[in-house]
């Protein structure tokens, strides 16, 4: 095993084993935000552990919080340096920088052949360990040897590359449905995941995109982004068939998890226009959209899990080459052990942007 401590004072040796400890951010068992130490994990066969300088908080971290969501690790949005080589784990070294993906699918099975590889059985089973809030974290050998831990370019900051998880994920949804200069794109809401929306759909070549929020601050943050309209929930049906001559939204994207927000992205669209569900609705939401104008209209309603290998290497892409934009996103940046902290400003979304936890 090569690793990466040598030198580090909290490194001791006890009885020829090599014994260091590390903060760690979990899901206690009381439920609550748990900030403590434990060992630096040692890889395992093929494994990798990797020191983490950046990880995003998703709104599926907070959902963890809340018990709305089956897995209890917290952190997918991690990048780091590898801090030690496991036996077999060829092509690394201690020190690449990295962005390892947490949820990697067996790419063999039926779902996996039939392009829903984010519902693979292996996709939610393979996962980092203790979870991306760590000081360091261990990488699975199934993740490792089906080419999930990316290398990142030289010009990609940590910062910029806790992106890189959340915007492989709107990569995913995006590549479901067509668009070019001609389409009318509308997100609704522009949070940190409707942020990245409306960068990738710029980036993607989009004609035309509107927005739809009930903050004034994060729809401003939007139009710098590129969108060129934005309108309250309120205004947003009249407000869309008015800016796309009386058609509607092509495409409309729903960036949040309320039913309220569905519905609405339902009546923008246009006759035959197509709904991305990328927003997680709590368990027991209902619509109230009638179902029989879905049908007459001729919409499409398509949701989007995650992401795999292939959008993460277009992530990657894209960020290195908008790595400002990308990182101007970040409103705000809090310590390992600052995490608490984090989380409660994350309950209430309104008053930041995407927020990114550092160590190292
Ligand atoms: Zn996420
Ligand atoms: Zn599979």
């Amino acid at each position: 095993m090569k690793d990466g401590l040598n030198g580090n004072p909290t490194n001791k040796f006890v009885g020829g084993c090599q014994i260091a400890r590390m903060k760690t951010c979990v899901i206690g068992d009381d439920g609550k935000l748990d900030i403590s130490e434990q060992d630096i994990p040692a890889p395992g066969h093929g494994e990798l552990v990797v020191k983490m300088r950046a990880c995003g908080i998703c709104g599926t971290d907070v959902e963890k919080l809340h018990g709305n969501y089956p897995s209890r690790i917290l952190g997918h949005e991690a990048v780091g340096e590898i801090a030690f080589v496991g036996e077999g784990a060829s092509g690394f070294e201690v020190g690449d920088r990295v962005f390892p993906h947490h949820h990697v699918p067996c790419y063999q099975c039926h779902l996996c052949r039939s392009g829903s590889e984010t519902m693979c059985p292996g996709f939610s089973q393979s996962n980092i360990s203790p979870g991306g809030l760590s000081e360091y974290f261990r990488v699975p050998e199934w993740n490792v040897s089906r080419g999930a831990v990316f290398k990142l370019p030289l010009e990609l900051s940590f910062r910029a590359g806790a992106m890189i998880e959340p915007l492989a994920c709107v990569v995913r949804g995006l590549k479901k449905v067509s668009f070019g200069p001609e389409s009318f794109v509308t997100v609704v809401g522009v949070g940190p995941v409707g942020m990245l929306h409306v960068s990738a759909l710029r980036i993607m070549g989009a004609g035309h995109i509107s927005v739809v929020d009930i903050s004034e601050e994060r729809m401003k943050f939007a139009r710098k982004l590129g969108a060129q309209d934005s309108f309250s929930p309120g205004e947003a049906v009249k407000g869309i068939q008015e800016c796309s001559g009386g058609m509607g939204s092509d495409i409309t994207i729903i960036a949040a998890g309320s039913a309220s927000a569905t519905d609405t992205g339902i009546a923008t669209l246009r006759k035959g226009g197509k709904l991305i569900q990328f927003g997680l609705p709590k368990p027991g939401t209902l619509l109230k959209s009638d179902f029989s104008s879905i049908f007459r209209r001729e919409i499409s309603i398509i949701t989007t899990y995650s992401g795999i290998e292939r959008d993460v290497a277009e992530a990657i892409d894209m960020i290195a080459s908008h790595s400002e934009e990308f990182e101007g996103i970040i409103s705000h940046t809090f310590r390992l052990e600052e995490t608490q902290e984090a989380f409660r400003l994350a309950e209430d979304a309104s008053a930041a942007r995407k927020i990114i936890v550092e160590a190292g």
